[in-house]
C-alpha cells in the first residue's frame, strides 16, 4: 500500500513508526507544513500567519509544563526517559519527540514545508489524490495514494464565542491559541473566559504578572482548587462594555483584556466534501471508533479523542487501522459501523453529554483503549495509564498550584507509586 500521513506531530510520527516497522509492506510519505517535526510542541514566538501566509499552527506557550506526568506521555514501545520530574517542560517533550523520530529513522519519510491543500477520492479507482504545495519552491503537485492517515492536530482552530458588546470593547481580546508569554498581561486586569484545562492553567500562568485575573465560567460550583490571591472566580459574561464586563450575576468590572480560553474546533480544511467526513457541532462524523471514515475506510483520522494519554492512544489507533487496511481483520458492514456510532451517541446523550463531547474520553478512556485492542486483536495499553491519568486530572482540579510537584513511577501494568 502507498500511505500518506498528513502532519508530523506526535500522531504523524506514530503513524510513520508503524508504517515503517516492517510488519506491513508499505510505502509512506508524510507531509508536514512547518519546517520541523513535533506539531504543537514546537514553540514559536510569532502568532497569526507565517512567511507563506499560512496560519501559525502551534498553540504552545513559553512557560508550559505538561498537565500529565511523563509516565503516561510516552509511546508504548518508547517511553519518556527517566528524569527527576514527572511533569516536564515543553522543550523536554519536543526533545523526546525528536529522539523518537531519530530512534526509528523516520525523518527520511517526512517532507517538511509541504502543505496539504486538498485530499479527494479519485473516481472509481479507490485511491486518494493529494494536492500538496512545496512552500519554499512555491510549486503544487498531486500524488496518488491507497490510504490516508490525517494527523493534523486539533488545537489550532480557535473556538470563539459571540458576546454582546464584543465590537465596542476598547481593550484587547486574545484567544489562547495566540498566547505566548505572561508579560503581555503585566499590571492588567484580565477576564479569562473558560475553565477548561487551558483556562485554569493560563489563569495561573498570567497571575504571575497580571494585577487581577477574573476567571469566568459556568461550572455549577466554584472550582475547588486554591488559586493565587489575585485570581477570583465569576459566572459567565453577560456582555462587554466599552471598558469592562457585565457578568450574569449583575456585577460589573473594569478590565483591560478579554482572554478567550474557549477551546478549539476540529478542522480539516484540506478534506474535500467528497471524502465523506464532516464536523457537526464539533463531532467528527461518520466515523467508526472515532477513527475510521465509514464512507471511505481507507481514510483514518488519528488523534480525535481528548482527555486521553495522547501519544499512547495515537500508537494504538495506528496499529488498529493498519490491521484493517492490510486485511488482517475484516471491517464490519457500513450499516453496522453507522449503528455503532449512533448507539454511542445515544449513550453519551443519556449521560448528559452534548455532541461536542462525543470524542471526550476522560475517566473512561480505558474502555476505549480496550475496545480498540480487542476489536483489532492488538496489544492493549496497560490499565495503569488510565489510572495515573485520572489521578493527575484530580490533582489538576483540586490542587492546581502544586500538583506538578508530584513524582510517579509505574511499577507494573496495574500500579504506580508516588515517589
Ligand atoms: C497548549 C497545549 C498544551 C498541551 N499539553 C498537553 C500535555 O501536557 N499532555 C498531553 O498529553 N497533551 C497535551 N496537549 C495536547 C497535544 O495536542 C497532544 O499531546 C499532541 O501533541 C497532539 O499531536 P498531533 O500530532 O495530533 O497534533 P499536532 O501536534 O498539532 O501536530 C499536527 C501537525 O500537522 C501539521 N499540519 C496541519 N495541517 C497540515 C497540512 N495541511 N499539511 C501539512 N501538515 C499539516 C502541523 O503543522 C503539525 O505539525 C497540549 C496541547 C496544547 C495546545
Amino acid at each position: 500500500m502507498k500511505i500518506a500521513v498528513i502532519g508530523a506531530g506526535s500522531a504523524g510520527l506514530a503513524a510513520l513508526r508503524h508504517c515503517t516497522a516492517g510488519a506491513y509492506d508499505c510505502e509512506v510519505v508524510c507531509y508536514e507544513k512547518t519546517d520541523q517535526v513535533g506539531g504543537t510542541w514546537v514553540y514559536r514566538e510569532e502568532t497569526g500567519v507565517d512567511q507563506y501566509g499560512l496560519q501559525i499552527h502551534t498553540s504552545m506557550y513559553k512557560n508550559l509544563r505538561t498537565n500529565l506526568p511523563k509516565e503516561v506521555m510516552g509511546y508504548p514501545d518508547y517511553p519518556v526517559p527517566d528524569a527527576p520530574e514527572s511533569y516536564l517542560t515543553r522543550k523536554q517533550i519536543l526533545d523526546f519527540l525528536n529522539s523518537y523520530c531519530d530512534h526509528f529513522n523516520l525523518r527520511q519519510y517526512i517532507r517538511l514545508q509541504h502543505n496539504v491543500e486538498l485530499v479527494e477520492p479519485t473516481n472509481g479507482e479507490r485511491k486518494w489524490s493529494i494536492k500538496v504545495k512545496d512552500l519554499p519552491k512555491n510549486t503544487v503537485v498531486s500524488e496518488s495514494f491507497d490510504a490516508v492517515m490525517v494527523c493534523n492536530g486539533h488545537y489550532f482552530q480557535p473556538s470563539m464565542p459571540t458576546l454582546k458588546g464584543q465590537n465596542i470593547f476598547q481593550g484587547q481580546q486574545l484567544h489562547s491559541h495566540d498566547y505566548r508569554v505572561p508579560e503581555l498581561f503585566a499590571d492588567k486586569t484580565v477576564v479569562v473566559l473558560g475553565a477548561g484545562p487551558s483556562g485554569m492553567d493560563l489563569a495561573l500562568d498570567i497571575s504571575k504578572k497580571a494585577k487581577r485575573v477574573i476567571l469566568s465560567h459556568h461550572l455549577k460550583d466554584p472550582i475547588g482548587t486554591v488559586f493565587p490571591g489575585n485570581v477570583v472566580q465569576k459566572p459567565d459574561v453577560q456582555e462587554l462594555t466599552e471598558h469592562g464586563v457585565l457578568f450574569k450575576d449583575g456585577a460589573s468590572e473594569t478590565v483591560d483584556i478579554i482572554f478567550y480560553c474557549t477551546g478549539y474546533k476540529y478542522s480539516f480544511p484540506f478534506l474535500s466534501e467528497k471524502c465523506g467526513v464532516r464536523v457537526d457541532s464539533n463531532m467528527v462524523t461518520p466515523l467508526w471508533k472515532h477513527l475510521v471514515s465509514i464512507e471511505s475506510p481507507t481514510l483514518a483520522l488519528i488523534g480525535l479523542p481528548f482527555y486521553v494519554c495522547a501519544f499512547d492512544m495515537f500508537d494504538l489507533q495506528v496499529r488498529f487501522v493498519l490491521k484493517f487496511w492490510y486485511g488482517k481483520k475484516d471491517l464490519p458492514s457500513k450499516a453496522d459501523m453507522l449503528r455503532q456510532e449512533r448507539e454511542e451517541l445515544v449513550k453519551r446523550e443519556k449521560e448528559g453529554l452534548q455532541k461536542k463531547h462525543f470524542h471526550m474520553m476522560g475517566p473512561k478512556q480505558g474502555d476505549y483503549y480496550d475496545d480498540l485492542a480487542d476489536t483489532a486483536g492488538i496489544t492493549p495499553l496497560p490499565p495503569v495509564f488510565t489510572k495515573l491519568h485520572n489521578e493527575s486530572s484530580d490533582g489538576f482540579l483540586n490542587d492546581l498550584v502544586h500538583y506538578r510537584e508530584k513524582r510517579y513511577r509505574i511499577i507494573d501494568d496495574y500500579n504506580y507509586i508516588v515517589l
